[in-house]
């Protein structure tokens, strides 16, 4: 039977294990289908504390996987499909096969809010994307128009980024204002290759007879007022939602299915803590993630030793 098991590796798992390894438990750690979380997706990270000339997101993630790795936590590259928290010790079913835990750490993070349109889905990698860094470069995509929608600092990183390879970046944003940070906003708003279209939805993605993208119908949601604009790519970047059905009916989570904390990382469940983005719809930052992955560490490990005494 394991002390502590961690669900996710993205800056909220690795920092928890980092801290649960160097507290002797041993933390055994899984990926899920993204090792090292959505940060592995962004090409440079310039507000993590420490590397004043920015670092590449993969880079940062491989170096926290060593660091948890140094200090004896095992990484295993797998998927929690389900679990029994009803009692302890906790069951966990890891694709397939049974796993016990004392305690259990879940940084299972939050995947990419879709659009919902059926045209995205069925063009979804025939030039519908979510993630620019890991598709701009794409001979597609090369010296072609291309669209991003959203207006929050996601939209703004994928729009700058893809500037390297699109001969125009077109921002679709639902409202007349960016979301996004001061910093990313003017950043992208001064960037002659990248064009606002404010105050715009995509309607539908053309064009699903020719399996492949060659435009957007957008509206207008002020003058309700059409139009098709020509591009190769549709990169959405609407935010995320959280990683958490599993918990559903088990755990308290919000209308949103973000997980609900008290007491710091402490859920409904004694013995069962939370960290990063499955549980913040608020800060969403690599630093308040590894935060909080260090704090769950430590209330695990308290736990452990009340359990213990
Ligand atoms: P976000 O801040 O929630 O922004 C989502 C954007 O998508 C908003 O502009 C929103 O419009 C729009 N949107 C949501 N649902 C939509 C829909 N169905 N159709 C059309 N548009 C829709 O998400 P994010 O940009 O992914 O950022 C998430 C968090 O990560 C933030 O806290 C952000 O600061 C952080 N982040 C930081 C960095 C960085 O510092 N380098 C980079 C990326 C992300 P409205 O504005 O109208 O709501």
């Amino acid at each position: 039977m394991e002390k502590v098991v961690i669900v996710g590796t993205g800056c909220a798992g690795l920092t928890a294990a980092l801290y649960a390894a160097r507290a002797n438990l041993t933390p055994l750690v899984f990926t899920g289908i993204m090792p090292g979380g959505l940060l592995t997706t962004t090409s440079i990270v310039e507000n993590y504390p420490g590397f004043p000339e920015g670092i590449d997101g993969y880079e940062l993630m491989t170096r926290m996987q060593k660091q948890a790795e140094r200090f004896g936590a095992r990484v295993q590259f797998a998927t929690v499909e389900a679990v029994d928290l009803s009692r302890r010790p906790f069951k966990l079913t890891v694709d397939g096969e049974p796993f016990e835990t004392q305690t259990l750490i879940i940084a299972s993070g939050a995947s990419h809010r879709h659009l919902g349109l059926e045209s995205e889905s069925l063009l979804e990698k025939k030039g519908v994307t979510y993630c620019a860094t890991c598709d701009g470069a794409l001979p597609m995509f090369r010296n072609q128009p291309l669209v991003v929608v959203g207006g929050g600092d996601s939209a703004c990183e994928e729009a700058t980024y893809l500037t390297r390879f699109a001969s125009v970046v077109y921002l679709v944003h639902r409202r007349d204002q960016l979301r996004a940070s001061k910093i990313m906003a003017e950043r992208t708003l001064s960037n002659a290759k990248i064009k606002p279209i404010w105050d715009s939805a995509v309607m539908e993605i053309l064009d699903v007879k020719l399996h492949k993208v060659t435009g957007v119908r957008l509206k207008n949601l002020k003058t309700n007022a059409e139009k098709t604009l020509d591009c190769a790519g549709v990169f959405v970047a609407i935010g995320h939602v959280p990683n958490t059905q599993i918990y559903k009916g088990v755990l308290d989570m919000d209308e949103n299915g973000y997980l609900i904390t008290k007491r710091g990382t402490e859920t409904n469940v004694p013995g069962v803590f939370v960290a990063g983005d499955c549980a913040d719809h608020v800060y969403r930052q690599a630093v308040t993630a590894a935060g909080t992955g260090c704090a769950a560490a430590i209330d695990a490990e308290r736990y452990l030793a009340k359990l213990n005494q």
